[in-house]
């Protein structure tokens, strides 16, 4: 079969981007290495979609949950994902977890049926030159990843995360942090800055060092990375005062409450333009994530701390999309090329399925000689979206889950309840809205 569309990478995106063309009614060739003698280091199968690790799509509450309203959104937008997920649901309380195996095989068996689908167990070493969407994942073969390397700017393409917390803005209280830069002399105020006396920073200092971790995976021990980007924790176990020298340095830092510098200063750094996330400075970490809210809301400051994305580091491939996507998902150099799922930089098997339905009615309106504009950033899938396509800052870009920080904030002071509700209610008119459009 000819082909309108080559897909490489049949996982939650590419699965998802493919069902999303071959049901608009092009001609999808649909790589997948696995299947060819090939494998990942975390596939155990060769069903396409498969879910590596949790069974669980996370919470389907569309009321007050950004993750539920994304379901809802991809629902509404004929997921196959959503389809086989709902099919295959098990008792999971307000989550969307599945039977992984019945999941996988309806989405295998519902590709590999489909009159417009071709899918060849291939490897894939090389970007094609016709219209493509490449969907390979955190665990992107070798080959590939060296061209996609060649064509986004090695500096631009990272083979691991070094996610440090991110904290909503208003959750952290303002009459103990303060803004300023180190050195500040009132013209630039970059930061949110939290102080530390000396008992506070030793008994965190003791919280981190003895805080229980998540280990590396077998497959991730050799990952290159360690020294260039070191967990907080590995930092502390060097020397008491190591942080104190490193991330946590007070010089030039006058607490306006003292006019002093503290003993020790977290500081957080703007996220993303609208400026509802911060995250904090130099805090990559391996902690177990129940450890790091604990430990984290010790901060004098952060004692409320909401947390957006909460801190690890893993093996993992994603390209620097702020800069290089356009908001169409195409690489600008080569707009013929798209991409899709968590090598954009989204993090997680729904926002990476979102983000492949996405790819595949972008180009789908393109196969068809429309312009498809994106979904109102009130969306779940147009704040994920218009995220990872310019709304993160790029020095610091890292994977991200959807969360309601990534959405246009809410005007006024509600409650945290009563907000939640605003968010997903608006989001819900404006992609009806969109769509009607
Ligand atoms: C170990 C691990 C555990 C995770 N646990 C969770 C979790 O519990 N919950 C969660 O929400 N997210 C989890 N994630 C993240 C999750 O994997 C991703 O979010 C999701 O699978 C990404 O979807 P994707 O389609 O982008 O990539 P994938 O689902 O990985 O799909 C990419 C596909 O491309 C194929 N491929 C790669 N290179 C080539 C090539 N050159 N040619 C042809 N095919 C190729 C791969 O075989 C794979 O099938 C985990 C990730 C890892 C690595």
């Amino acid at each position: 079969m000819t082909h309108d569309i080559h897909i490489i990478g049949g996982g939650l995106a590419g699965s998802e981007a493919a069902w999303q063309l071959a049901e608009a009614g092009f001609k999808v060739r649909l790589s997948e290495m696995r299947g060819s003698g090939e494998a990942t280091p975390a596939h155990q199968s060769d069903d396409l979609a498969e879910l590596v690790c949790s069974n669980s799509f996370r919470s389907d509450d569309a009321e007050a949950n950004a993750v539920g309203l994304l379901h809802q959104e991809m629902r509404a937008l004929g997921s196959l994902i959503l389809r086989e997920a709902d099919k295959h649901r098990v008792p999971a309380g307000s989550a969307l977890a599945v039977d992984r195996e019945g999941y996988a095989a309806g989405v295998t068996a519902a590709l590999d049926s489909h009159p417009n689908v071709n899918l060849v167990r291939e490897r894939v070493d090389a970007l094609p030159d016709g219209p493509a969407i490449v969907a390979t994942g955190p665990l992107t073969a070798t080959a590939l990843a060296q061209g996609i390397g060649a064509a986004t700017g090695a500096e631009a393409l990272a083979f691991f995360d070094a996610l440090a917390p991110i904290v909503h803005r208003d959750s952290i209280d303002m009459d103990i942090a303060w803004f300023a830069s180190r050195w500040d002399k009132g013209e630039t105020k970059d930061y949110i800055n939290c102080p530390m006396t000396k008992d506070e920073y030793l008994a965190f200092h003791t919280g981190l060092v003895t805080g229980e971790t998540t280990p590396f995976k077998d497959w991730e021990k050799d990952t290159p990375y360690f020294e260039g980007c070191m967990p907080i924790e590995v930092m502390a176990e060097r020397g008491v005062d190591t942080l104190r020298y490193g991330p946590m340095k007070p010089v030039g830092l006058d607490d306006p409450r003292t006019g002093r510098w503290p003993h020790a200063v977290v500081q957080l750094r703007q996220d993303n333009a609208s400026g509802t996330l911060w995250n904090i400075v130099g805090f990559q970490t391996k902690l177990k994530h129940a450890e790091q809210v604990r430990l984290f809301r010790t901060i004098p400051g952060l004692q409320n701390a909401e947390f957006a994305r909460l801190g690890g580091l893993h093996r993992n491939t994603f390209i620097r999309s702020p800069e290089l996507l356009d908001p169409t998902l195409r690489l600008k150099s080569r707009p013929n090329l798209r991409f899709a799922g968590q090598i954009t930089g989204c993090e997680g098997y729904i926002e990476s399925a979102g983000i492949g339905l996405m790819a595949g009615r972008f180009a789908a309106a393109e196969l068809a000689g429309r312009t498809l504009s994106p979904p109102p950033v009130e969306t779940a899938l147009g704040a994920l979206l218009g995220h990872i396509t310019g709304g993160a800052e790029v020095e610091t870009y890292q994977p991200m889950n959807v969360n309601f920080g990534l959405f246009p904030p809410i005007p006024g002071r509600t409650k945290k309840a009563d907000r939640k509700r605003m968010y997903t209610d608006r989001g819900r008119a404006a992609l009806a809205a969109w769509m009607a459009a």
